[in-house]
């Protein structure tokens, strides 16, 4: 295939996204993946041997169920019926210092309660932080899902919004001066803390305070939404669309270079020296860091190369991957627990510090948060009968006082830790449950995904600098590169990682705007009988920018 309208540089589900509408406007376009299989962090591996689907990376879905992609079915893919979401009960279970424990639920108000153990004010809180947010939600999600530059800036909107000039506030504090002054006990703050650390962001950085109300009210509404059958599924499904509409991936085809032609983005060429042209555009969901390099000196503005020379990667993981014969049970004084999504938290200042230490590079031996997923307990056909997948992650830094070079070394042990930490809360989890452990350092991370610098999960530090029109650079947060025909998405871009879509869909929106297209043409509900939309043709209905699921939900993580 090489008559190709759009080269797209890697298969995470970003550029996947942008790909499929593309595909679904009767663009061909050619996705060329580094590694072996496409996916990025939403593949689904057996990694741990055959019979085990075991997410890699990605295993909550709870904001793409969101994106209209899923939530309008715009490109027929629930309606296909591959994609089953399963939204787990409890929502969370968290395990404290101290022995207490906070568990939600879906019942709002049973969660509601479960504050109120701690304090009663906090149980109002709650309440009164949910109520609050889902009055804003829609305008969260309209920024969101619309490209820097094609729409009237968040700002704009909040300050248009009644009650939005508290949230310009409070998204430009820290989730922890959010959480603090909302809340007064340890263990609530220490709740809402473990769920806004999901991102792997210090929590006492400004611009984080969105964080302390976006997932958890997510969640509260549809829970850690679970993919039947693992992320991989949500792959396959859109490689599937691409497919069908004479599209293709090419794998173990990593890109190296740009190739300029008349001041344009004319294509790509590979490690082994073969080149891709095409005829309208080139995607790229490269990390910023490393397409510096992939363009002759001189191609970048001033502003571009010095966003991305201060561009923070964000806050390394630090993965354990397990088989076996239990699932993690919690001890509570009602008996135990088990949760798909579940944990164990420091109080607030151990959070604070931990953040604090990562992001100075110093190695935490001890790390306080972990979350411990084990799908298997919706989702048991992941696993033989019995049998349990279950993914214990932390953060951690990327070089030890060695160098990353200590890690093969260290890692084991720093397994080890970890699960003795696991296991003061969960103690029947024992090694005589274990079936094979796989253990992922930082630098693991970064081998296995290279848009995953150092290890980190997010595509970098979400804080002020780095988020809204300022990702990945300013100026350059509305996906169109400084090189003409050269489009960014994935998470270096608005509004950055997670399993979201939004940035794949963005990119969609600005590239379909620049090749005459209507977007709202494409980005609209496939119904029966929908064909590919011919090139050129617009003024077809349209179902607006933002489906109403998604301006119900809105979200940040
Ligand atoms: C252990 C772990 C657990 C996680 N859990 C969750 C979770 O539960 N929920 C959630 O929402 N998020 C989670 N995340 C984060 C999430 O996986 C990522 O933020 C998300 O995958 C980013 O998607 P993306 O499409 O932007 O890029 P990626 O998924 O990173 O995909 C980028 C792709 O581009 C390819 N690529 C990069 N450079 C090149 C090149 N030069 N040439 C060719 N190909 C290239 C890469 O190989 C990769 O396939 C987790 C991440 C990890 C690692």
């Amino acid at each position: 295939m090489e008559d190709v309208d759009v080269v797209v540089a890697g298969a995470g589900h970003n550029s996947l996204i942008t790909a499929c509408y593309l595909a679904k406007a009767g663009y061909r376009c050619l996705v060329l993946e580094a590694n072996a299989i496409p996916g990025g962090g939403a593949v689904t591996e057996e990694l741990l041997g055959p019979g085990y689907a075991v997410d890699s990376c990605a295993t909550g879905h709870t904001l793409m169920c969101t994106n209209p992609l899923l939530a309008d079915d715009e490109l027929g893919l629930m309606a296909a019926g591959s994609l089953t979401y399963v939204d787990p009960d409890p929502v969370a279970h968290v395990a404290f210092p101290d022995g207490g424990h906070f568990t939600m639920t879906l019942d709002r108000n049973e969660t509601a309660a479960e504050f109120g153990r701690f304090s009663a004010a906090d149980a109002r809180a709650y309440e009164r932080l949910l109520d609050d947010y889902a009055e804003v939600a829609p305008v969260f999600a309209r920024a969101q899902h619309t490209p820097a530059g094609m729409g009237p800036p968040l700002d704009q909107l909040l300050a248009e919004h009644p009650r939005g000039r508290v949230w310009q506030r409070r998204r430009m504090l820290s989730a922890w001066d959010v959480v603090r002054t909302e809340f007064e006990s340890r263990e609530a703050r220490a709740f809402l803390m473990w769920m806004a650390f999901q991102t792997n962001q210090a929590l006492d950085i400004p611009g984080t305070g969105l964080l302390a109300s976006s997932i958890v009210a997510g969640r509260q509404r549809r829970s850690w939404s679970v993919l039947q059958g693992g992320s991989g599924r949500l792959v396959d499904a859109l490689v599937g669309y691409l497919e069908a509409h004479g599209g293709e991936v090419r794998c173990g085809q990593p890109v190296r270079r740009l190739l300029v032609e008349g001041g344009r983005c004319a294509g790509v060429e590979t490690e082994s020296g073969e080149q891709y042209r095409a005829r309208r555009a080139v995607v790229s969901t490269i990390h910023v860091v490393h397409l510096m390099d992939m363009a002759p000196p001189g191609t970048w503005p001033e502003e571009l190369e010095y966003a991305v020379r201060t561009y923070d990667v964000g806050i390394p993981g630090f993965g354990i991957y397990l088989l076996t014969d239990v699932a993690p049970a919690f001890q509570t004084p009602a008996g135990p627990v088990s949760a798909v999504s579940a944990g164990t938290v420091g109080w607030p200042e151990d959070l604070l510090q931990l953040g604090f230490d990562l992001r100075h590079g110093r190695y935490v031996e001890d790390v306080p948060w972990l979350l411990v997923a084990t799908p298997t307990l919706v989702d048991p056909d992941r696993a033989p009968p019995g049998h349990h997948t279950v993914k214990v992650l932390s953060q951690q830094v990327y070089d030890l006082p060695g160098g990353p070079e200590g890690w093969p070394a260290a890692k084991e042990a720093q397994a080890r830790r970890q699960l003795e930490h696991l296991r003061r809360s969960a103690p029947g989890f024992t090694d005589d449950h274990v079936l094979a452990m796989l253990v992922k350092a930082p630098p693991d991370f970064e081998a296995s995904n290279r848009h995953m610098v150092h290890g980190a999960f997010h595509g970098g530090d979400r804080g002020v600098a780095q988020s809204g029109p300022g990702r990945p650079a300013p100026g350059w947060a509305g996906h169109r590169m400084p090189l003409a025909g050269l489009y960014q998405t994935g998470a270096t871009t608005n509004p950055g990682g997670s399993i979201t879509g939004v940035p794949g869909r963005n990119a969609a929106r600005v590239v379909l705007t620049d090749l005459g297209i209507d977007p709202d043409a494409v980005l609209r509900p496939v119904h029966a009988g929908d064909g590919t939309v011919p090139h050129g043709v617009t003024g077809l209905t349209t179902a607006g920018a933002v489906g109403e699921t998604a301006r119900a939900a809105g979200g940040a993580a």
